[in-house]
């Protein structure tokens, strides 16, 4: 049966004494209080040595939120998976839309990323998702195939299994404006059965996916209920421990 996950992607946000601070507080809420699906939060590079020292990570896991497209050498001021992996980091979120967006990440590069990752051994989680005028032409579901066939489904069937979905509509991003539960589970239940095209039906019914965009605690239930939202990725209500809290208890 495939995993449950509840994802932060705290962005840009905390310095790393509140990062640390925020990261010991979700630690205690969750080993006090067991979570019933996979809990992963995904930090700035810098947090992330000092969070892997206060996780206990059977029960919380830690992730960077993007890595090099290059193995190492004179590339200023970049990250590199094998560096990410050194701070005992398991997860990389990739293809995030800001990273799309603002940083000009292709599909060319975003492979040669997911490659490198999984390569060192990190589990990938692979963004994908439509503007609002996309959307608004019907094309989110070519859109979204096509940012799955350019960067991932090269993977091997081995490789795959390392591979955890994100669905992200770029119009519900921080906006306060969600995908209604049925919008998700109709595209969720769409990329499921193209990954079943490339990589069968049994590789899909275990391919974990997620949604995100203004995921909180007060929606949680509703999306989770749908059978192919297999939990979320959350930004705003990553932030704090409460709200954090209460998505991962919509899985109680
Ligand atoms: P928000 O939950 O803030 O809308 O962000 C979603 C997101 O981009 C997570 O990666």
């Amino acid at each position: 049966m495939r995993k449950k996950i509840v994802a932060g992607n705290w962005k840009m946000n905390m310095n790393l004494q509140d990062g640390v601070a925020l990261a010991k507080e979700i630690n205690e809420a969750l080993v006090a209080d067991k979570p019933n699906c996979g809990v992963v939060i995904c930090t700035p590079f810098i947090h992330l040595a000092s969070v892997a020292q206060v996780l206990d990570q059977n029960v919380v896991g830690l992730g960077a939120e993007d890595c090099a497209d290059k193995e190492k050498g004179a590339f200023t001021g970049e990250v590199s998976a094998e560096m990410v992996k050194s701070t005992g980091a398991q997860y990389v979120i990739l293809g995030h839309s800001e990273r799309r967006q603002y940083y000009g990440e292709t599909a060319e590069i975003l492979k040669d990323k997911v490659q490198l990752a999984l390569k060192n051994g990190l589990k990938v989680i692979f963004c994908c998702g439509e503007t609002l005028e996309e959307r608004e032409g019907n094309k989110q579901n070519e859109v979204v195939k096509a940012e799955l066939a350019d960067s991932v489904f090269n993977l091997s069937a081995e490789e795959w299994k390392n591979i955890i979905l994100a669905y992200e509509p770029i119009w519900a991003i921080g906006t306060g404006k969600t995908a209604t539960s049925d919008q998700a589970e109709e595209m969720l239940a769409y990329i499921r059965s193209t990954v079943a095209e490339k990589y069968g039906k049994e590789a899909a019914e275990d391919t974990t996916i997620l949604y995100g965009g203004s995921c909180k605690a007060s929606n949680a239930p509703e999306l989770f209920s749908k059978p192919n939202i297999d939990g979320g990725l959350i930004g705003g209500a990553s932030l704090k421990a409460a709200d954090f809290k209460g998505i991962i208890d919509a899985w109680k």
